[in-house]
C-alpha cells in the first residue's frame, strides 16, 4: 500500500534524512508524517520498467530499452526519461 507521507510526496522539500519543508505551507515537517496535500512522487517502484527482486530486499531491476540494470524501488524518478507510470 502506498504511504501518503511527505517522504513520498512531490509536496516535500527534504532538509535532512528526517525533516523537510511542506511546499504548500512553507512549514517544517517530519518526512514520515501524513501529507494532507499528497501528490505521488515518481519513483522506480511506480514504473512499468521496474521489477522488484523478491530475494534481495530493497533491490530491483530496471528493464528500460531491453537492457537490465540494478535499481532501487525508492529511487526518485523525476528526471528519468524512461519513467512509465504503472
Ligand atoms: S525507467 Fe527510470 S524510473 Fe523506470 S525503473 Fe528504470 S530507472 Fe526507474
Amino acid at each position: 500500500m502506498e504511504e501518503k507521507i511527505y517522504r513520498n510526496s512531490l509536496n516535500f522539500v527534504p532538509v535532512d534524512v528526517a525533516k523537510g519543508i511542506d511546499r504548500s505551507t512553507g512549514k517544517r515537517v517530519n518526512a514520515d508524517d501524513i501529507d494532507p496535500n499528497y501528490e505521488r512522487m515518481p519513483k522506480c517502484m511506480h514504473c512499468k520498467n521496474f521489477t522488484l527482486n523478491e530475494e534481495k530486499i530493497g533491490l530491483g531491476i530496471c528493464s528500460m530499452m531491453g537492457k537490465e540494470h540494478l535499481a532501487y524501488p525508492d529511487m526518485a524518478a523525476i528526471t528519468c526519461e524512461g519513467y512509465d507510470e504503472k
